[in-house]
């Protein structure tokens, strides 16, 4: 191929988990996926059910993508749940790999091979950016973020050929509208968390600095320098979408929003100066958080935070690398947004180098004292591309190599404390516990009642 830039035609083709990995979003955790597992019981399937039914989500990068790609003048088509039509010829196929599904997105990439024998095909995303070998279906993977791969440094199709490796990285200022044109917009949604359609993700920034990167996703794909789009650009943002798809809320996927001193309160300011009328959601450190900003954040729409509360037990914090946030603080903050109206979705780990079954009782505890809208309870994951993955590998402890185990919902190391079938049981516990109580499903009708008559 011998093409000019103008004529090369892209399809973006988003793989669907299926069947059981229906509850599966692909967004989420950094990008590497998230495939909620919370166990055989009855209660489990439920509560998996309903979260499949509540929270779907695109994956944001396909929608910069979009953006780039057109605004470069190449033609591009966008297909979720869907084949493409063998009759229109496209030049370049990109999927999106994740750690949670990577096997059936190999074998979407197989059939897309046998019936688009012409193209190029290939797989970007956090996941096959550190493991390419396990894409090895695909004629190109690329190696680092794919929005600044198409923004600066592609030229031709030649480029792409086996390992691509990017040498810049996104500038978040220079990005494009994310352009959801195809994108089945009104199927996704955030219940009960952010229950306004038609809704949408959108991003403000990248990057994080804390010391917990050791274990997170987020500080391996993302890197610890902030990246911020500006308080306009991001206004723009929800401008236009709102015109072009009418959307109602948006949740954003920065791994902690409001990190940039002074932006939180720039940035509502400017959307309470543009009367725009949107609901809004951010996950966020509650330590970056004061009845202030929360004040001003709740005049502009805000209407939902996701916060990390991980453990609430100091010693094994430390050890993790994870600097917790003052009990009371975090205490006050989440009584103050469910006052205003706010909700609270915190997030738990099980099973943490140092946890025993007692500290694990203890966050559930802990959790159950915040009683907080959702509460997610994950099992402790090294995973690739993080000190702790590193760490496991050294001292030889992980129990397996098939990448699929790595969900989130199953031990995948040798603990000191404990095993996988306990680990397994302690999760259960917890969704069991959490869910079961007078005091959550108060606080959960509560909830639903003031939001009817809010409207
Ligand atoms: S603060 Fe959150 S996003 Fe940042 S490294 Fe820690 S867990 Fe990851």
């Amino acid at each position: 191929m011998n093409e000019t830039a103008v004529h090369i035609s892209f399809a973006l083709v988003h793989v669907s988990g299926k069947g059981n990995k229906a509850a599966m979003n692909k967004d989420l955790n950094g990008g590497f996926g998230t495939h909620d597992d919370y166990g055989n019981s009855l209660f489990s399937k439920i509560l998996m059910r309903v979260k499949a039914k509540g929270i779907r989500l695109p994956v944001l990068s396909f929608a910069f993508l979009q953006g780039i790609l057109k605004q470069k003048g190449f033609s591009v088509q966008y297909f979720e749940n869907e084949i493409p039509l063998a009759n229109v010829h496209f030049d370049v196929i990109l999927l999106y790999g994740t750690i949670v599904d990577f096997k059936n997105e190999n074998e979407h990439c197989l059939k897309l091979k046998e019936q688009f024998p012409n193209s190029k095909i290939g797989f970007f995303g956090p996941f096959p950016a550190l493991m390419p070998h396990l894409f090895r279906t695909a004629d190109f993977v690329i190696l680092g973020e794919a929005e600044a791969f198409f923004m600066n440094e592609f030229i031709s199709t030649f480029q792409l050929e086996g390992q691509v490796n990017v040498l810049s990285l996104t500038d978040m200022e220079e990005l494009p509208l994310p352009d959801f044109t195809g994108f089945p917009v009104t199927s996704y949604s955030y219940h009960p968390i952010l229950p306004y359609q038609p809704f949408l993700i959108l991003q403000a920034s990248k990057g994080c600095p804390y010391s917990c990167r050791f274990y997170c996703v987020y500080g391996k794909e993302q890197g610890a320098v902030i990246r911020q789009r500006s308080v306009k650009k991001v206004a723009d943002d929800i401008v236009c979408l709102q015109k072009q798809f009418n959307i109602k809320a948006i949740q954003f996927r920065d791994p902690v929003f409001g990190l940039k001193k002074g932006y939180i309160e720039e940035f509502s300011e400017e959307l309470i100066k543009r009367k725009l009328k949107i609901y809004w959601g951010i996950e966020t450190r509650l330590d970056l958080l004061n009845e202030q900003n929360i004040d001003i954040m709740y005049n502009a729409g805000l209407r939902n935070i996701n916060a990390g509360i991980e453990t609430s037990d100091k010693i094994i914090a430390k050890r993790n690398k994870r600097l917790l946030v003052d009990e009371s603080h975090q205490e006050k903050i989440i009584r103050y947004c469910k006052k205003k109206g706010i909700n609270v979705s915190a997030f738990y780990i099980i099973g943490m180098e140092g946890d025993t079954e007692l500290t694990v009782m203890n966050t559930i505890a802990y959790a159950k004292r915040l009683n907080t809208l959702t509460a997610r309870f994950a099992v402790s994951t090294p995973y690739p591309g993080t000190g702790y993955y590193t760490q496991m590998q050294m001292q030889n402890r992980l129990l397996t190599d098939d990448f699929e185990q790595y969900g989130q919902f199953s031990l995948v190391f040798r603990h000191e404390h404990l095993s996988p079938v306990i680990v397994k049981k302690m999760l259960n516990k917890a969704y069991r516990i959490y869910y079961l109580r007078a005091r959550f499903t108060a606080m959960f009708l509560m909830n639903t009642v003031r939001r009817k008559f809010s409207k």
